[in-house]
């Protein structure tokens, strides 16, 4: 799981330098079987999965996936899944993150234009998948807004790319057996979450895991973390995430009742 590509004077959590990047994908590319997310998955239903694979994912739609990450991703012939966020790409709203400073404030878009992410979407084994319309925690949404979020994204971003949408990643990994549901509902074949280690056959195809890769991640970190040295540590973290996030829905019903 990636967010951005691009050089930065500070460490932030989402975004990996280019020469780490590049770095990264030759060693996905020297060493393992790459694969696009339907690939991996009809792996996954077939299960044939005679050895491990890996999907490249990116979230949120920054231009730098199309800018600096895409080239560099051709260079390998590696595929990825960029999973868009459609107030983003209409230019009418920027992910909190970067909404001020540096890059933002001053003029400098750091998202996807629907003309950008239509260039995205024609580079050879690129894909496009939805990230909902305005990137809520959508366990703390009506259930109404919620399934706007999850199926008005897919609906927009098939008109503006006339092609399907497949895939579906909730904003922060924040999910509930209710997006599960509407995912379900409307139409996607599988999502994405956060939570981290590999998916086996059997996964559930509405929860996959993915790994956060970042700028720390040497090529040693990196190895270890594809072989999965890390899952345990991250899934105790991330079990303590998951507990945020149910307090947080728990709260946001006991406001929303009259
Ligand atoms: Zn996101």
């Amino acid at each position: 799981m990636y967010h951005r590509v691009a050089q930065t004077r500070e460490f932030d959590q989402l975004i990996v330098s280019p020469r780490r990047f590049e770095a990264q994908m030759s060693i996905l590319a020297a060493r393992h079987r790459v694969v696009s997310l339907g690939e991996g998955l009809q792996a996954l239903r077939d299960g044939r999965l005679r050895e491990p694979m890996v999907a490249v994912t990116f979230d949120d739609g920054y231009l730098d996936n199309l800018e600096v990450a895409a080239p560099i991703l051709q260079r390998y012939s590696i595929p990825a899944t960029v999973f868009v966020t459609t107030r983003f790409c209409d230019q009418s709203a920027v992910h909190p993150r970067y909404a001020e400073g540096e890059q933002g404030a001053n003029g400098l878009r750091v998202h996807l234009d629907w003309n950008q992410v239509r260039a995205l979407a024609d580079v050879p084994g690129l894909e496009i998948g939805s990230h909902t319309v305005s990137h809520p925690y959508l366990q703390t949404v009506p259930e109404a807004r919620a399934r706007q979020e999850i199926l008005d994204s897919r609906l927009q971003i098939e008109r503006e790319l006339g092609r399907p949408v497949r895939y579906f990643c909730y904003p922060s990994g924040d999910l509930g057996s209710r997006e599960v549901a509407l995912v379900r509902e409307a139409g996607y074949e599988a999502a994405v979450s956060v939570a981290p280690g590999r998916n086996r056959p059997g996964a559930d195809f509405w929860r996959l895991r993915r790994t956060e890769i970042t700028d720390r991640d040497d090529d040693r970190a990196f190895a270890l973390k594809l072989s999965g040295a890390f899952d345990a540590l991250h899934g105790l973290l991330h079990v303590r995430r998951q507990r945020r996030f149910a307090r947080a829905a728990a709260r946001s019903r006991t406001l929303s009742k009259p």
